[in-house]
Formats: C-alpha cells, structure tokens, sequence
C-alpha cells in the first residue's frame, strides 16, 4: 500500500473530494492577494500603538475564524440522496448505502458498484431494467426518476 494509497483511502473516509480542495486553494489565493494588496494600509496602521491593537485583534479573530470554518467544511460529509438503490452525492458518485463512503468498480461502463469497505456489490436497477454507471447518471441528470 502506497502513501497514494492511504491518502485516498484518508479522503474517501473524511468524505473530501476534488471540489472541497479547489474551493481550499481558491480561498488561500484570495486571501494571499488581499494580504498583498492591503499591506500599505497595514504599514500605515502599525505606526499607530491603538490601531496596532485593533489590527492585531483583528487578525486573531480572522484567523481564529477561517481556521474553525475549514475544518468544519473539510470534516462535513456530502449530501446524499437514494436513487436507484444506492446514495448519490450532487456531483453524481454513487455511495453505499450502509457506511455511505464512494463505491469502487465505477467506471464508465461497468455494471456492478463494489463498497471497498463492507464489500458489498450493488447493482443500479431501474425497475427489472439494469442499468450501467453511464446510464443511471444520465437517468438521474435527465431527471427521468
Ligand atoms: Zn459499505
């Protein structure tokens, strides 16, 4: 096992996925553009003993702020739907329905879903119509169920 391995694993548990990190790294480049382009005003505000508390109380409280609000927003889980007999996140990947974590063997085509975790196979029926990955997608983009 891999340390790719063991991250995946890490992410599929803590229920992050590519969209949480873009939004993590979008944030921190906003923030380091504010921070370069607000250092004049800061300059000036150091030069003051009452507004370099208040800056400083500022900043703690910022700081104090975004670090509890990423570490709720990278803990908080997916929201998920039942369709079709199994869990599916807005971006559309399919979840077991007992622990809820990303089913494996998901690739476009294929018509059994396996939970890596409980390893139980799932498979997407519509109706006694089985469905593959690619098609349940689209039932469920198409709003057809
Ligand atoms: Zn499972």
């Amino acid at each position: 096992m891999s340390l790719l391995d063991v991250l995946k694993w890490f992410f599929e548990v803590a229920g992050i996925n590519k969209r949480k990190i873009v939004v993590l790294i979008a944030l921190l480049i906003i923030l380091n553009v504010a921070l370069y382009y607000s250092y004049p005003l800061v300059r000036l505000t150091l030069s003051n003993p009452i507004l370099r508390k208040v800056l400083a109380h500022v900043l703690v409280s910022v700081l104090a702020t975004t670090a509890f609000g990423s570490v709720l927003f990278i803990l908080s889980k997916p929201m998920l739907k039942v369709k079709l007999g199994v869990y599916w996140d807005s971006m559309l990947n399919p979840y077991c329905t007992k622990c809820k974590i990303p089913l494996s063997g998901s690739q476009s085509g294929s018509n059994v879903l396996r939970c890596p975790n409980c390893k139980e196979d799932f498979t997407l029926r519509f109706g006694a119509q089985l469905l593959s990955l690619d098609e349940a997608v689209n039932k469920i983009r198409n709003k057809d169920i």
